[in-house]
């Protein structure tokens, strides 16, 4: 059940009611610009990732400035987002279930659809969902460049899938996707450097292939916030999947060199115990409202508050000096990792100078398959 929103348009941020995923309007419009400005001389563009924002409005703003289309992980994040005419849509993942392949096609009627694959046993309920909704879908090869999660070897067996598709009746050869996940939060610069470098290397190697079959590549897609300005300058990488980059999060903020981009996502939580003389606060953000698999939020501008410790709807804040905050204080919380936080919420609430501007809908919001 969509929740009501806890804020009306013209409240004071003080009087937005708790849990709340706050959007700094100010910092967020400029990650937006930045992100812009950046990828603009390198000639990559920008396919935003949705799995971020789950949210059709910022979608759009994404693409008024130049992104050429968004990044989905699930199908049901792909319908949601095409039925908010959002037209142009890569699942930069493998499906394999012909239920979610028949609800993918069909959304085709709608927006221009590809998603990807990394091995041939994949490829024939594709072609039958195509097939069934009268359609040619475009297929992206996944390639492992050193993420070890999804993605066939580079090279020949790349090369040798990707034909598989273009010499089908209901299919058409997209591009590679080419993203290396684990190397958006090694914390050194360098790690960073040497990883999309190696993955730069894999990469090459399939347009060898490729070439080798007279296969085109029209897209090769990869680059997260932490890494991306590397992929943009490789002069390999065309499309951009950046998500986090629009909210950033505390995880990211401890990458040694963080990525250029200001903190505009928030949780609002309000003290709702203080008890005397035991040296902490109880907020109600805890486990189902904040994620922790990249540690405790922090308190925003707060450097003498920590949030130490987290149960189902409990957060425990100590003060390392000074006062504590007290009975119904609100305090802004940065999120750890911005993508599960975002999806804990029916809406955000965009604030500017204080006040509430405007509230839009987590659209995508819980929507696995
Ligand atoms: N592309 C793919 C395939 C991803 O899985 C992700 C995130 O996990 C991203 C892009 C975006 O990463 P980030 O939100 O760190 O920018
Ligand atoms: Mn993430």
């Amino acid at each position: 059940m969509l929740q009501l929103p806890p804020a009306e348009p013209g409240m004071r941020e003080d009087e937005v009611d708790t849990p709340a995923l706050i959007l700094d309007l100010d910092a967020f419009e400029a990650n937006l610009d930045t992100m812009a400005a950046l990828l603009k001389p390198t000639g990559a563009k920008l396919r935003a990732h949705a799995k971020t924002h789950k949210s059709a409005v910022i979608a759009r703003l994404q693409m008024q400035r130049g992104a050429v289309g968004q990044c989905v992980q699930k199908v049901g994040e792909a319908e949601a987002l095409a039925q908010a005419g959002i037209n142009d849509i890569l699942v930069s993942n493998e499906v394999v279930e012909p239920r979610k392949l028949k609800r993918l096609a069909a959304l085709s009627s709608i927006a221009r659809v590809q998603l990807c694959a990394d091995d041939p046993a994949a490829i024939p309920p594709i072609e039958a969902a195509a097939e069934a909704a009268g359609i040619r879908l475009s297929v992206l090869v996944e390639i492992e460049v050193g993420a070890k999660r999804c993605g066939l070897e580079p090279g020949a067996p790349a090369a040798e899938l990707a034909a598989r598709i273009a010499g089908s009746k209901h299919l058409t050869f997209g591009g590679l996707q080419a993203y290396y996940g684990s190397a958006q939060h090694k914390r050194q610069p360098e790690e960073r450097r040497q990883a999309i470098a190696f993955a730069a290397g894999c990469v090459e190697q399939t347009l060898d292939a490729l070439k080798t079959r007279g296969l085109d590549c029209p897209i090769i897609g990869g680059g997260g916030t932490g890494t991306f300005a590397h992929e943009a300058a490789s002069g390999l990488w065309n499309e951009i999947q950046a998500g986090s980059y629009a909210f950033m999060d505390a995880d990211y903020a401890r990458n040694v060199e963080p990525p250029p981009f200001r903190q505009s996502l928030f949780i609002l939580a309000q003290v709702m115990s203080a008890p005397k003389g035991t040296g902490r606060a109880v907020v109600d953000v805890g486990h189902k409202a904040a994620p922790v698999d990249s540690g405790y939020p922090l308190v925003a501008g707060r450097p003498d508050l920590a949030y130490v410790g987290a149960s189902d709807e409990h957060g425990v804040i100590e003060a390392k000096d000074g006062p504590l905050p007290v009975l119904g204080e609100k305090l802004r919380l940065v999120p750890a990792h911005c993508d599960p936080t975002v999806d804990r919420y029916d809406w955000y609430v965009g604030v500017r100078k204080g006040r509430v501007e405007c509230l839009w809908p987590v659209t995508a919001r819980g929507l696995m398959t």
